[in-house]
């Protein structure tokens, strides 16, 4: 039997990415996760397969798991061996009962450690702009729950509370705003004194209210504002009006639907992310590759005169294919590479080869202008690429020398689920032509149409795809993921004329 460790790892506050490494590195190798609520679903896909995943949170309206079900799991878990890892939000010693599970631990016997989180109560305050400790303001900060044993704060607890000069932060506490002010307030605290509330602190669901002691309750009450949150109390509240990067990212609030495959969703949506977009990720293709299609080709690969590639993707499968085979990169032999766009030549030297030609203009049809004045009619080509490339390239270069041309996969269309409207969206991203084609067919693209969400294209195939249906988009300058996010920041940035 595997030998049994419990991990109580901190999540962090909700955005997957605020996990420690120790954190991530527990649940990558995990054997099972029993987990609560605000765990990020994300950080669960990290685990390996197999890994039973266990929730023990409470959903709107249910009954959570009580401490002695969830200790019982621990210890049914526990005897199985292997790898438990209890997943918490934020920091598991911070009001979250770590310490009574991991005394648990200890009566049992059970092997444990304790991974620390980033707490809500520090990371929460910081996402909206307000530092808890600050010289000259703030010497100490004091995390305080309002959810205690006999239902809330007492008028001893105010007592204490209200002369502190450090900052308060307060969890579980924002239905009891209005009681939190007034007792303050009723044990000497200024009712001026600078108060906000933070709900979903640290994602992009982020939103938060400041205001005034006296009227914090009122204003959390006209926004609306959900828990989870937490209230922040003092003067470093007032450092917000400068701190506040976070709800200032170029792309807060924007909603951005990706219709990328499934591996280019996940690059265009972290980079989305991190400009503050909320985003969407509704893959519309698929690429399955067509694997032995080279099966005949590679053992003549050197005898090419050059071999076109046109994709990352491509140089991708053509690689797994040829590692498959049993040969290495020595196979191209004296063969030249060609390569269109960067992102093609950035994956050729992950692989160790750098392209001998590159297209100037990044289409197939710029590489071709290119190879017109290099290749010979006695020259040989070998263009992998996929089964629904665009013909041009391949009749281009038919007409100058001999060419293989090998489908190596085949971009499908992915069903979407129905109700897909782009009037939801400020703006929907294309990377691929088949993506936008899809679009059309499973959802509503009037707003499209009309320019009421803007449509960002990655390159010229694509644009022309969307033209065809009516959507005229912004293009990415160079046929980059990481470009067509700056053109994206500064179209809302600037609006359209510098898009
Ligand atoms: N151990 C957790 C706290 C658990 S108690 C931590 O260290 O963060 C749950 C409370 O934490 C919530 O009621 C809320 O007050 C606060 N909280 C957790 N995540 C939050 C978030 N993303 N934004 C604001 N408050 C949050």
């Amino acid at each position: 039997m595997k030998k049994t460790m419990v991990y109580l790892v901190g999540a962090g506050p909700g955005a997957d990415d605020l996990i420690t490494l120790r954190g991530l590195e527990c649940i990558r190798h995990a054997d099972c996760i029993i987990y609560d609520r605000l765990i990020s679903a994300r950080l669960l896909e990290e685990a390996p397969s197999g890994c039973e995943k266990i929730y023990v949170g409470k959903a709107v309206g249910e009954h959570s798991a009580s401490q002695e079900e969830i200790n019982a799991l621990l210890i049914e878990k526990a005897g199985q061996g292997g790898s438990i890892v209890r997943l918490k939000g934020g920091d598991p010693y911070v009001f979250g009962r770590g310490g009574e599970e991991a005394l648990f631990l200890y009566e049992e016997n059970i092997p444990f450690q304790v991974v620390p989180g980033v707490s809500s109560s520090i990371a929460g305050p910081c996402f909206a702009g307000i530092p808890v400790t600050h010289r000259g303001m703030a010497r100490s900060v004091h995390i305080i729950t309002a959810h205690t044993k006999s239902g809330g704060l007492t008028d001893a607890d105010y007592k204490r509370l209200a002369p502190l000069e450090g900052t308060l932060v307060f969890l579980m506490g924002l239905g009891q705003t209005a009681e939190i002010a007034a007792g303050l307030i009723r044990f000497g605290m200024g009712h001026t004194c600078p108060a906000a509330a933070v709900s979903c602190a640290g994602t992009t669901e982020q939103r938060t209210v400041s205001s005034t002691l006296e009227c914090l309750a009122e204003e959390v009450e006209k926004a609306g504002l959900n828990s989870p949150a937490i209230i922040i109390i003092g003067e470093t509240v007032a450092l917000r009006e400068k701190l506040n990067f976070f709800e200032n990212l170029p792309l807060w609030n924007k909603k951005i639907l990706v219709t990328s495959d499934r591996k280019k969703n996940g690059t265009l949506s972290h980079l989305l992310e991190a400009y503050g977009a909320k985003v969407t990720a509704v893959p519309m293709t698929e690429i399955v590759p067509m694997r032995g299609s080279l099966t005949s080709y590679l053992p003549l690969l050197g005898n090419y005169s050059y071999v076109v590639f046109t994709s990352g993707n491509t140089v991708e499968l053509f690689m797994a294919e040829l590692y498959e085979a049993g040969g290495d990169v020595r196979k191209f032999g004296g063969a030249k590479i060609c390569a269109v766009g960067p992102s093609t030549c950035k994956k050729l030297l992950e692989y160790g080869l750098r392209a001998d030609i590159v297209s100037s203009i990044h289409s197939g049809e710029g590489l071709l202008d290119q190879l017109r004045g290099i290749l010979k009619t006695t020259d040989s080509v070998l263009l992998p690429q996929s089964a629904k490339a665009n013909p041009r390239l391949e009749k281009g270069l038919k007409d100058l020398c001999s060419v293989d041309v090998v489908s190596v996969y085949d971009a499908v269309r992915l069903p979407v689920a129905d109700g897909l409207s782009t009037g939801d969206f400020d703006a929907v991203m294309f990377t691929s032509s088949l993506a936008a084609e899809n679009l059309a067919t499973v959802s509503d693209t009037t707003a499209l149409k009309e320019g009421k969400a803007t449509a960002f294209s990655i390159g010229p195939s694509t644009s022309a795809a969307l033209r065809a249906q009516g959507i005229e988009p912004l293009e990415s300058g160079d046929c980059t993921v990481e470009e067509l996010v700056v053109k994206v920041i500064d179209y809302f940035t600037w609006g359209e004329s510098h898009g």
